[in-house]
Formats: structure tokens, C-alpha cells, sequence
């Protein structure tokens, strides 16, 4: 289906950055993605470092994503 979530080596690569860099935007939320545990390895999906390299919001990052969560959680009540 989607690509493959990348770590932080090959998204330095994507984005054509220092992989401090990346580093440092996925702590302050600039590039979105997941960390496993506290220090943990990030995973981040190539579409979102492209995103954040060309300086634009992914997709994720809208605020729509909240009024979606809402309208999903409403429709769970509706349907039970
Ligand atoms: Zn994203």
C-alpha cells in the first residue's frame, strides 16, 4: 500500500540534511513521526520528509485532523 516508514539515516538522505537535523524537527513536531519508547528509534514515512524538506504541513499535520478524530468518535456513538 503506503511506503515504507523510514528512519532518521535515510530521511537525512530524502531531505538532502544533516540527520541532526531531522533529529531536531521530529522533537519540536516541524516533521511529523512516531518514536518507539522514550530514546527510541523515529519512524517517519517518506511522504512526510518530502513535505517537511519542501517546507510545506503533511497531510497529518492539518488541523481538519481534529474535527475528523470528532466526527469519527460521534459516529461510533451513533452506531451503538
Ligand atoms: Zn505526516
Amino acid at each position: 500500500m503506503s511506503a515504507a516508514a523510514v528512519a532518521v539515516p535515510a530521511a537525512a538522505i530524502i531531505a538532502g540534511c544533516h540527520p541532526e537535523t531531522v533529529r531536531r524537527a521530529l522533537r519540536s513536531g516541524e516533521l511529523h513521526g512516531k518514536q518507539r519508547g522514550k530514546g527510541g528509534t523515529w519512524k517517519m514515512r517518506p511522504g512526510c520528509v518530502k513535505k517537511w524538506a519542501a517546507n510545506e504541513p503533511c497531510k497529518h499535520q492539518l488541523p481538519a485532523h481534529a474535527v475528523s478524530l470528532d466526527a469519527y468518535r460521534s459516529s461510533r456513538r451513533t452506531a451503538s
